[in-house]
């Protein structure tokens, strides 16, 4: 288990982390996330042991994250950080070989990865020869070829086709029931609602919201109800509660402040003709997240 406890982080004056503390359990995917400079890449730092912390304690496992745990550790960063030059084969056994694995090891595993991947015939390759997409699944190879205990993924779909973020969602998820702990970050709020259990919200290093995604998204008040058919948007739009009504493609959004909002539109949407959906859903993560961090940039 990843425990951040009470973490600081200053850069001279600027506090780029402050007073940071979350766990991630063993076969748990955990979201880091915030706006451009909230304070994930220091994070992710200090946790793989790249960055002092100015106060504060790391642990995995209950050690302070050291040259024996950093081998236990995978880092899919946001920005590219291939050697591209060199052939897939010649990065995996370079980088395998920094976390201690013997050539043989390396080979090994970069075979069966290579494969899950579908990308068997690039072994021999130079990555600065392969696309986008498929450099960004060398780099997702090299961050799991020591089969990390934690693994930080920093937007890992970034130039994926959906077929292979459906590639990369298995080999992620194969990861987490195998019992891997997973600090996943992505501005994409669908993927995290997709693989998050837990998450924190950071604005300018502060947590501005953290917990179980279940209950974050029950203990926030507002709802949507969504609709089908011929409706008086109207008279929706000033029942008292409603916030805002969105079409799109003949379906409605009804924002509503709580569920108590819930009955007054019923009994309005139930005046119009060819209801084919009514609908009550909670809030997505993505207007959580938007409310959450506008709210405490106005504080
Ligand atoms: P992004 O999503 O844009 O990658 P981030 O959440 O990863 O942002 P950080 O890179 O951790 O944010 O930056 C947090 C704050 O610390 C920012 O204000 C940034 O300008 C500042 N910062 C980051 N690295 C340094 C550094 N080496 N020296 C001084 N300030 C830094």
């Amino acid at each position: 288990m990843l425990k951040v406890d009470h973490v600081t982080k200053y850069y001279d004056k600027l506090k780029a982390v402050d007073d940071l503390s979350f766990e991630v359990k063993d076969g748990e995917i955990f979201g880091l996330l915030g706006v451009n400079g909230a304070g994930k890449t220091t994070t992710f730092r200090m946790i793989t042991g790249l960055l002092d912390m100015t106060k504060g304690n790391i642990t995995f496992n209950d050690k302070k994250i050291d040259y024996s745990v950093t081998d236990k550790i995978g880092f899919l960063t946001e920005e590219r950080s291939l050697l591209t030059k060199l052939t897939v084969l010649e990065q995996a056994k370079l980088y395998g070989g920094l976390k201690g694995l013997t050539n043989e090891e390396i080979e090994k595993r970069l075979d069966k990865l290579l494969k899950k991947l579908e990308i068997e015939d690039y072994k021999n390759k130079k990555i600065k020869e392969l696309s986008k997409g498929n450099q960004q699944k060398v780099q997702l190879i090299m961050s799991i070829i020591n089969e990390p205990k934690l693994l930080i993924l920093d937007e890992p779909f970034s130039g994926l086709d959906p077929i292979n973020i459906e590639l990369f969602k298995e080999l992620i998820m194969d990861l987490k029931n195998k019992g891997t702990s997973i600090i996943f970050s992505s501005h994409r709020m669908d993927h995290v609602e997709y693989f998050c259990d837990s998450l924190v919200i950071l604005v300018k290093g502060k947590t501005v919201l953290k917990g179980n995604l279940k209950q974050i998204k029950e203990d926030y008040r507002k709802k949507n109800i969504v609709v089908e058919g011929n409706i008086d948007i109207d008279k929706i739009s000033k029942i008292k509660g409603v916030n805002k009504v969105e079409e799109n493609k003949g379906t409605y959004t009804i924002n509503i402040d709580d569920i108590s909002v819930n009955e007054k539109v019923f009994k309005e949407v139930a005046k119009g003709n060819n209801i084919t959906k009514y609908e009550l859903e909670d809030a997505s993560l993505n207007e959580i997240f938007i409310e959450k961090v506008g709210e405490s940039y106005e504080k």
